[in-house]
């Protein structure tokens, strides 16, 4: 084989090893594993477990091993693998443009769910999803919501403010499942429902659903919500326990939380609704600690996590036929497992008359 690669093709910004090397193979009409043969070296299980060789990759390219750093995570040592999602995912495409030999697969960082500058929904990734993504020129207020969540990361830093949205997803879920009941039939919950006709219209729900999409639905919401759930302040206001007769703190919170649902002196009595289980169980807790993609890459040989596997890709299409037969985003959610987060069981709705339907939707939600 040659010692270098004619054609230059640079790496993208937090692109994965593999999504560059399936480029570089593509562009330069050479079999994959080929490529990945060259660029490794035998790791301590044997032949079989190869590992990358930065200085290999370096020379094939023609790139210096810093620069090549600077754009691949898994090559650069100070990556810190807790500020980034677990699953690569596609670029968008039109900020990889330049960027031939195929559709750029990176790793975005937990608070990045729609590409601003382009307009497009990034999400957490779906299950066997493809490089099309969804353009947001007809709902505004997920961008809007994008750059929010932004101030948020620079205000709280990064791993309060992903605690926080994945709880603030889970307390929406339950609060759009719940419906006008729970909010006296005057919030947010419907602009819910609009949404997520516009992004998974009626007439295709099957084809169309994602997961993804319906954490879309709820997004903008669940930031402004995050915020609340972020901030020291309203985090140690919330320990006062429901009822204490000796503090407003609680029901300081659930009027702060009101206000972001656009509602005007939220009391919540149920000691169940979302907002005070979570207070309940979470408040005084440490943030939770994203997964990260070594974790999940372990076990595959050229360092990039498996395909999902075909159970997954059942349970995703039995998640899309059931979806598709009556709509209910919030279930779907409730069960979910948002990506890089730990299974939080607080918000699964309590076993009763309906456990028997209930464990049949966590078993197709997820
Ligand atoms: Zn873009």
């Amino acid at each position: 084989m040659l010692r270098r690669l004619p054609i230059p093709i640079p790496p993208a910004a937090n692109e994965t090893v593999k999504s560059y090397l399936l480029r570089l193979a593509t562009v330069h009409d050479v079999i994959y594993q080929e490529m990945w043969t060259w660029v490794s070296v035998p790791g301590d299980a044997g032949a079989k477990a190869r590992v990358l060789c930065g200085q290999r990759l370096a020379e094939a390219t023609g790139y210096a091993l810093d620069h090549l750093a600077k754009a691949l995570p898994e090559l650069n040592p100070d990556t810190d693998w807790l500020l980034l999602r677990d699953t690569p995912q596609f670029a968008c495409s039109r900020c990889t443009a330049r960027h031939g030999g195929g559709h750029v697969m990176r790793l975005f960082a937990h608070h990045e769910y729609a590409c601003r500058r382009h307009g497009y929904w990034l999400g957490p990734p779906d299950v066997g999803q493809d490089h099309s993504l969804r353009h947001l020129a007809d709902l505004p207020e997920i961008l809007s919501a994008q750059r929010k969540h932004h101030r948020l990361v620079r205000a709280y830093g990064p791993i309060p403010v992903f605690d926080a949205l994945i709880h603030a997803f889970k307390i929406c879920a339950v609060l759009w499942k719940n419906g006008p009941e729970e909010t006296y039939g005057d919030s947010r919950w419907w602009h819910w429902d609009q949404r997520l006709d516009r992004i998974i219209p009626k007439t295709d729900s099957q084809k169309m659903f994602s997961h993804s999409g319906c954490y879309a639905a709820i997004y903008p919401e669940a930031v402004t919500i995050a915020g609340l759930l972020a901030s020291p302040t309203w985090r140690a206001k919330a320990t006062a326990p429901f009822g204490d007769p000796d503090t407003d703190d609680r029901w300081e919170l659930c009027e702060q939380f009101g206000l972001r649902l656009g509602l005007r002196e939220y009391y919540p009595e149920d000691q169940k609704h979302p907002l005070h289980l979570w207070a309940d169980h979470h408040a005084a807790q440490p943030h939770m600690t994203p997964t990260t993609f070594p974790e999940r890459r372990l076990k595959n040989t050229d360092g990039t996590p498996p395909a999902p596997s075909t159970r997954t890709l059942r349970k995703h299409h039995q998640a899309a036929r059931y979806f598709a037969k009556n709509r209910y985003a919030a279930n779907t959610l409730i069960y979910h497992h948002h990506t890089n987060a730990p299974v939080i069981e607080t918000y699964y709705p309590q076993p009763g008359p309906y456990a028997r339907q209930r464990a049949r939707l966590a078993e197709t939600a997820n």
